[in-house]
């Protein structure tokens, strides 16, 4: 038996991060940036104004105040998006819209609320929109500055804005369509193929004859590989025989990745591991958890391409516990993802969880945060075919393999499956 750590150390050694493919950047949106992206322009363009209100020469408004304004004379009228005509001269100013471009001549913008606009408008019975004032009164010194945002100060010509590999959020996306990016060079996502084994299943849209069940891993794994930014391909059911199996593993060897369920265990019926053997490289088959101690990872090759494949094994628990150990990461590291662990809270366990026999055990919890302080509720009846345990749980409490377990009120690592 090898550890969770050794096993995904060697997974992640057959694992490459994929090519990069050009994609419109709501595509983007989580996905890595492939290459870094400098600034061919200016942000904002040029010094423009922060405030709506009266573009001035600062030295015009000197010890003005509510008592006594500085009156000055209104020559024009700036929106944002049209340019200036018109210079500031001394004892002139220009009524100015927020985001448009500061006059030559200006150097601060006094906002409306500190000059009589208000009052003057009311008193000559004009309406509050519009410049219809040939004068207007500053009630505050300005300094110079006040109020002007500098061409560039977002943005500068020539910068470097974003690196390759980070990860795209909607602030990254803001930022490339500010710089007029339509599109943005992140790495592909890849497209994992999933096949379900056994003679026992039954396909969701088909009758359940007594003693089958339905395929239920085929759509928890395919929904874990498009959470994580996977592309599944649903291979369907492959039945316990060599020739079935084959010839479904042959459809899924165009995809990035191979994930099986069931049929690695021991059973007489168990062929996964057999089929993987005879076409393939196995690089293991027993980790040292609980569940899922049963698991391959090899490479299945066709021709000259090595597709990897991780087989999981069939108990519904088991697979989800372990395609998040070992899948989940895989897919992240071929998205170009540098950061691979899951996130995990130290949180007080609600229950006695004993190791018997020195596996590392991942146990269902419901964790809850009262007073800075993380609990965690185990969710019942741990059997690693109870797929509704998964359903009550939010969390996978980590039992380290070398501890005889821990006891109500211990302190213990959960990994947080919904962050
Ligand atoms: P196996 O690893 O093939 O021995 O399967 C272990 C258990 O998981 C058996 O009880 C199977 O019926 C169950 N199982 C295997 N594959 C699936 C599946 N795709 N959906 C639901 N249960 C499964
Ligand atoms: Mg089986």
């Amino acid at each position: 038996m090898i550890s969770v750590e050794e096993a995904l150390e060697k997974i992640l050694s057959y694992i490459e991060v994929l090519e990069p493919e050009k994609k419109p950047i709501l595509d983007c949106l989580g996905r890595v940036l492939a290459g870094d992206i400098y600034s061919t322009i200016d942000i904002p363009p040029l010094d423009n104004s922060a405030m709506d209100g009266y573009a001035v020469q600062a030295e015009d408004t000197c010890d003005a105040s509510m008592s006594s304004p500085k009156k000055l004379i209104v020559v024009g009228e700036l929106a944002a998006g049209s340019m200036p005509t018109e210079n500031i001269v001394p004892g002139a100013v220009i009524r100015i819209m927020t985001g448009a471009p500061l006059p030559k001549g200006a150097n601060a913008v006094v906002q409306f609320e500190d000059t009589d606009e208000v009052a003057r408008k009311a008193s000559l019975g004009l309406s509050v929109d519009g410049c219809q004032l040939k004068e207007i009164g500053i009630l505050r010194q300005a300094e110079r500055g006040l109020n002007i945002r500098r061409r560039g100060e977002d943005v500068a010509k020539g910068a470097l804005i974003l690196e390759s590999g980070t990860i795209l959020r909607s602030a990254e996306i803001g930022v490339l369509a500010s710089l007029g990016h339509s599109e943005a060079k992140v790495t592909r996502r890849p497209v994992v193929s999933v096949l379900a084994t056994g003679d026992e299943l039954v396909d969701i849209n088909q009758p359940l004859p007594l003693g089958k069940i339905h395929n239920s891993n085929t759509y928890t794994i395919a929904a874990e590989i498009l959470r994580y930014g996977g592309i599944p391909k649903i291979l369907g059911i492959g039945r316990d025989s060599i020739q079935s199996l084959n010839d479904k593993i042959d459809e899924g060897l165009d995809t990035d990745m191979l994930i099986t369920s069931g049929g690695v265990s021991l059973g007489d019926y168990d062929v996964v591991k057999d089929v993987l053997a005879k076409r393939g490289e196995i690089a293991f088959w027993t980790v040292c958890m609980k569940p899922g101690k049963p698991l391959a990872f090899g490479l299945v090759r066709s021709g000259e391409k090595k597709v990897p494949h991780l087989g999981l094994p069939g108990n519904p628990v088991s697979s989800m516990v372990t395609f998040e150990q070992f899948a989940r990461p895989a897919i992240l590291k071929m998205l170009g993802k540098k950061n691979l662990a899951k996130p995990s809270v130290q949180a007080v366990i609600g229950g006695d969880i004993i190791n018997t026999d020195g596996r590392r055990i991942y146990a269902r919890v419901m964790v809850t945060k009262r007073n800075d302080q993380y609990y965690a509720r185990l969710t019942g009846h741990q059997g690693s075919g109870i797929l509704t345990s998964m359903v009550k749980a939010n969390g996978l409490a980590i039992i380290p393999e070398d501890t005889e377990g821990v006891k109500v009120g211990d302190i213990v690592q959960v990994q947080m499956l919904d962050w």
